[in-house]
């Protein structure tokens, strides 16, 4: 299990975390709903070791998170896809996505057989190895992007907006790899501000605003709750 426990983070003197308690259970698709810089990111970053946290625990497994180097943390499985992709648009998308198994470059089988099962799982992939991952549509970019996540071989994917700036057929496809990701036995930790399609694949979801989370459920009950509806899904 990851378990963020009464997590604060502060930039300079802005409380951007306050007091953040949520977790992912082994095997589950958990959603963090919010707003922009509701806090989402900040989660993330300070998850992955980033950010330095100003009180509180993350917790995986047996492992204190909170001042281990972005590395360490990744070596114990927790991996994350940031936000807007961050590629190297002039290296290749192979390149790119072997960068993702750096951590486990001792272990050049393995992060092979996470080569060919990336491949596979984004086969536009694979004929456009060679190509600059810039010179790639929004779609094949965010894909080489949980790509390259997934080479670091994850037991958690933090994935920050893989919808965003996409188009809404590319979304949905977007979703269903990320569900096939999820039930391959990955467990998925998933911030979006498309709510009704994140909310449709989750397990549980998560509300935060202003660096507070508000509220907890079960994706039908978010999706039941008026305000969550006025304020995520516009409807
Ligand atoms: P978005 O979807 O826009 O990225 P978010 O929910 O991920 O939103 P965060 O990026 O975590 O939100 O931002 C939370 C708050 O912290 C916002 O008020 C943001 O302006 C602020 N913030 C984020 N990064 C920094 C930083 N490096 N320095 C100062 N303030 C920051």
């Amino acid at each position: 299990m990851l378990a963020f426990d009464n997590l604060s983070l502060r930039y300079g003197s802005f409380l951007a975390l306050d007091g953040v308690t949520m977790h992912a259970q082994e095997g589950e698709l958990v959603v963090l709903l919010g707003a922009n810089g509701a806090g989402k990111s900040s989660i993330f970053l300070t998850a992955s070791g980033i950010h330095k946290a100003a009180g509180g625990s993350i917790r995986y497994g047996d492992k204190e998170l909170v001042g281990m180097k972005p590395s360490q943390i990744v070596q114990t499985g927790v991996v994350q896809c940031p936000e807007g992709r961050k590629l190297f648009p002039g290296m290749s998308v192979l390149k790119n996505l072997t960068l993702g198994g750096y951590v486990h470059r001792r272990d050049p089988a393995r992060c092979k057989r996470m080569l060919d099962e990336v491949l596979g799982l984004f086969p536009i992939l694979a004929q456009k190895k060679d190509d600059p991952a810039g010179s790639l549509s929004g779609g094949q970019q965010q894909m080489v992007a949980i790509g390259r996540a997934m080479m670091g071989l994850p037991k958690v994917l933090l994935l920050d907006e893989p919808s965003l700036g996409l188009a809404p057929l590319v979304i949905k496809q977007m979703f269903e790899v990320i569900q096939r990701i999820n039930q391959a036995g990955t467990t998925v930790l998933l911030a979006e501000q498309n709510a009704f399609a994140a909310l449709k694949i989750a397990h549980r979801a998560y509300v935060i605003e202003s660096g507070r989370i508000v509220m907890e459920g079960d994706p039908q009950t978010l999706l039941a709750d008026d305000a969550i509806r006025k304020a995520y899904i516009g409807a």
